[in-house]
């Protein structure tokens, strides 16, 4: 372990350049060639087959690895990309052991699924290294799409909208295109800057401007665009993060986590990242799995994730719960945090209060557990920011706190469109994004030919 590992708070450097480059390497390296060939035998290609149906894009899953079974990767990526223009990401990052490999009829009778996701990888990988392009831009319709925000919602709805002529205008308030996948998504899930050659390759159909720095609320009003272009898709995601509720919480060293992650996915020398030498996550979803595991790699001594519940009501799936155990991030349960303590300001320990279940409602007991700490990551959920909406006269109905939209992704404003994690009933992951997205784009379509205007 060398020395700077022990640096005292808050620092960086703590590693050598090699462990830097080893703890962030890809965490399911890609299939080989024989490998894919391998793998892809073992499918039934069943009938009505269960992967297919668990997918929420509804990729065609024994056909695609039937085409790589035949030799014929290049078809394969396009039987995904029909369905999912980033099947490339979502092959990275979906939770497969929760959705189609959960179902494949091989884990159901040995307990070992087909490697769904990594054979899409490896299909998806051979088309996009060739810039093999499925689809090509016919005549413009003439008609023209605002798409708000350049996530994986975003993107895939302005690219299926590309796909029927029009002319799609995505506006994002950051300077770089992607969402959660460019500044969210875990370093080793998404290696070598795929999530930028997956935004390039997605918008080389053509018909596609993507304008950064451009903030719905700040730099024009949703009133702006409804006035002028024939349809508006809003793909914002979540900008807000939940608070403690702990005494104490503004201490210096109490961190969003998501925040954390985004500086981590943008920081061009992993290095100069400061990082605690003990750690505590408050939450226990994907985030608080991500920046534990993060924060171990990047040489913290001691990180422990303190969720309220038990390990079963636990968001994060048990694949990325045994991801952390296994990089030696410790999770406690039955515990909420009632108490940030700090010394000259800067955090120091977190005092919790350990649960318990008094019928269907969580109650704290009383008795209280406090773990030394110099750095504390808050990640026990995000919310939407309504605020971007306001100024633009009408207000759009929500519900829970999220954008309420109809079956078709239609929201109660005419000709607004919503999807991605903005949309009340949704499951916050990628996939379920990029689904939405392209209905949307559908329903879009469907009214821009229907009727002239949507
Ligand atoms: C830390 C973390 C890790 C995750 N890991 C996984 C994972 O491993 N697997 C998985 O399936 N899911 C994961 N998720 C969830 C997944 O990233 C999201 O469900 C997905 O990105 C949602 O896509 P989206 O397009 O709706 O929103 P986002 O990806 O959030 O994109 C929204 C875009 O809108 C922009 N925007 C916001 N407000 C405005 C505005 N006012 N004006 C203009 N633009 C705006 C934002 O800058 C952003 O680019 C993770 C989420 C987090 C937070
Ligand atoms: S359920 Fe499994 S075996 Fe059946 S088609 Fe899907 S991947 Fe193949």
């Amino acid at each position: 372990m060398p020395e700077g590992q022990f640096k005292q708070g808050i620092a960086g450097g703590r590693l050598s350049p090699e462990q830097y480059a080893d703890n962030f390497a890809d965490l399911h390296p890609p299939l080989d060639h024989h490998e894919a060939l391998v793998e892809s035998d073992r499918c039934y290609f069943c009938y009505d087959a269960p992967c297919m149906n668990a997918c929420p894009t509804s990729i065609d899953i024994p056909l695609f690895i039937r085409q790589i079974s035949t030799g014929n990767p290049i078809g394969s990526a396009k039987t995904i990309f029909d369905q999912n223009i980033l099947g490339g990401m979502c092959a990275r990052v979906c939770p497969t052991e929760t959705l189609c490999e959960e179902v494949c009829v091989r884990e159901v009778a040995e307990g070992k699924p087909v490697q769904i996701g990594r054979l899409q990888r490896y299909a998806t990988d051979v088309a996009m290294a060739e810039n093999k392009q499925f689809y090509k831009r016919p005549e413009p319709t003439g008609k023209t799409v605002a798409v708000v925000g350049a996530g994986p919602a975003g993107l895939a709805a302005a690219h299926r909208l590309a796909r029927y002529g029009h002319e799609v205008t995505i506006l994002e308030a950051r300077p770089k295109a992607g969402g959660l996948n460019e500044y969210g998504i875990a370093a080793y899930k998404s290696v070598d800057n795929f999530a930028q050659a997956e935004v390039d390759y997605v918008t080389s159909i053509g018909g596609i401007d993507i304008q950064n720095g451009k903030a719905l609320g700040r730099d024009y009003q949703l009133s702006d665009l409804t006035r002028n272009y024939d349809a508006v898709f809003l793909g914002m995601g979540l900008a807000g993060v939940n608070a403690l509720r702990a005494d104490g919480e503004e201490a210096q060293g109490v961190t969003n986590a998501v925040e954390f992650i985004a500086e981590l996915r943008q920081a061009s020398d992993l290095a100069s990242l400061p990082v605690g030498r003990r750690v505590v996550v408050i939450g226990g979803g994907m985030t608080a799995i991500d920046a534990a595991v993060q924060s171990k790699l990047l040489g913290a001594e001691e990180v422990t994730i303190c969720y309220r519940r038990g390990p079963e009501h636990m968001n994060a799936s048990e694949f990325e719960q045994d991801l952390a155990a296994a990089n030696g991030v410790i999770i406690r349960h039955w515990l909420q945090p009632k108490r940030v303590i700090a010394d000259g300001g800067k955090v120091s320990a977190i005092e919790l209060e350990y649960t318990a279940m008094d019928g269907d409602r969580l109650v704290g007991t009383g008795e209280r557990l406090t773990l030394t700490a110099d750095q504390v990551f808050k990640a026990i959920g995000q919310s939407f920011v309504p605020a971007a909406l306001n100024g633009s006269g009408a207000l759009l109905d929500l519900e829970a706190g999220r954008i309420k939209v109809d079956a078709e992704g239609r929201t109660s404003l005419p000709n607004v469109w919503a999807g991605g994690d903005c949309i009340f009933g949704g499951d916050d992951l990628t996939v379920s994004a990029v689904a939405q997205g392209r209905d949307a784009a559908e329903s879009i379509h469907r009214a821009l030919t229907s009727n002239g205007r949507a």
